[in-house]
């Protein structure tokens, strides 16, 4: 895909302790956005957007608070900064989570409620095409690995995409939250749609 100059010199950090980190920088690359590893408070500075990928979000709560990387990342997002949060990504951007551990920690900047693993267990990682509203060029093909799910949604948060009724992704200003791994499936579009929205 060719590089949209637009996004040359957009500084993108991606949450790095844990996680599907590569892919996601790779695909912001592709876009013509920096990457940047955020490990620790002070890699939080100049960046214009976060990503925060899939992982464990029990794990990554606890390293989040570890490495410092909490409070000022809240204060941030709080601020407005975009955020685009897949899987467990998801999971630390919404209100609340249901099945999580109790001292599991989340930004709470999407009015949702999400539920952990709630595809259950035969069904723990699957593909789907999903239309997602308003993305040009047919369905995106999605990859659910443990996926959460959002049971409830607030207002002034837009769903994008469901499966079987259940929303998977949803915006609320500038956060996008997705069930699945986007970065997974080689199409860029929800990438470039996140970033040329910022
Ligand atoms: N099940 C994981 C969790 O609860 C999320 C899985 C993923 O990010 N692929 O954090």
């Amino acid at each position: 895909m060719a590089k949209a100059p637009c996004l040359n010199g957009v500084k993108v950090g991606v949450f790095a302790l844990q996680g599907a980190v590569q892919r996601h920088a790779e695909a912001l690359d592709a876009l013509g956005a920096e990457a940047v590893a955020v490990r620790t408070p002070e890699d939080l500075a100049g960046i214009d957007a976060i990503v925060l990928p899939g992982g464990e979000s029990t794990t990554m709560s606890q390293l989040l608070v570890t490495s410092g990387v909490f409070e000022p990342l809240a204060a941030r997002l709080a601020d407005g900064l975009p955020a685009f949060g897949t899987c467990a990504g998801m999971i630390l951007l919404a209100r609340e989570v249901l099945d999580g551990r109790p001292d599991q920690r989340s930004f709470g900047v999407v009015d949702v409620s999400v539920r952990r693993n709630a595809f259950g267990r035969q069904v723990d990682s699957f593909e789907t095409d999903l239309a997602v509203d308003g993305l040009a060029g047919g369905d995106f093909p999605a990859v659910f690995i443990r996926a959460p799910v959002v049971e409830r949604v607030g207002r002034g948060v837009e769903v994008l995409a469901a499966v079987r009724d259940r929303p998977v992704l949803c915006r609320q200003g500038p956060v996008l939250i997705a069930a699945f791994h986007p970065e997974l499936s080689g199409d860029l579009r929800l990438h470039q749609r996140f970033l040329v929205e910022l």
